[in-house]
């Protein structure tokens, strides 16, 4: 009989871009891109969006058999073009988070409840996109001072 696995599976979520996803005849996309959001490891989403960018590059790309790393580096571009800000601000409330200690993010938590920012949560939060919501938390001046409280120390 088959020994039973006394550890569970374990697997690793990227949590940011590699530097650089193209090469000669060859395109990174998805996860193994680190092209994931950085505020919640979801992927699935980012993943579709770069899927679809390297095919429409590489149409082309293969019509005119240019395949060399110049040709497709049009891919990163587009990319970055397309979630780049995304990726800046939610790495940006990651590193605050990751910072925050438990009673600082109960704390935030409190906050959503009795200081107005449920009203921003509606008029700015998008299941894939996070930007927004991350953005006009750090205009919201209580939000602020509980997100930056652990750098001013
Ligand atoms: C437990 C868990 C929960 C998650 N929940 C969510 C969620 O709720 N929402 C969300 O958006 N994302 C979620 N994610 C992340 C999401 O699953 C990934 O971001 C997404 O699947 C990435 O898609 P991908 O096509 O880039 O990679 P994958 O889905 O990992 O696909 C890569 C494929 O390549 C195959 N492969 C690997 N090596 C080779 C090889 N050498 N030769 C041939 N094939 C190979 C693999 O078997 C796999 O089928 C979750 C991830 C985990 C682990």
């Amino acid at each position: 009989m088959p020994e039973l696995a006394t550890e569970p599976r374990r697997r690793f979520l990227p949590l940011a871009a590699l530097p650089r996803t193209y090469a000669s005849r060859l395109l990174v996309v998805g996860d193994a891109a680190g092209l994931v959001k950085p505020t919640t490891g979801g992927g699935i989403y980012y993943s579709l969006v770069s899927a679809t960018l390297a095919a429409e590059t590489l149409g082309p790309a293969l019509a005119s058999d240019r395949l060399d790393a110049e040709a497709l580096s049009v891919y990163q571009q587009r990319w970055r073009q397309r979630l780049g800000p995304e990726f800046q601000a939610q790495l940006a409330l990651r590193m605050l988070a990751q910072r925050m200690s438990n009673a600082e993010i109960d704390s935030l938590f409190d906050l959503a409840l009795t200081d107005g920012v449920m009203p921003i949560v509606r008029r700015t939060a998008q299941f894939n996109r996070h930007r927004n919501l991350i953005v006009a938390l750090f205009k919201h001046a209580p939000s602020r001072r509980v997100l930056f409280r652990r750098l001013m120390q």
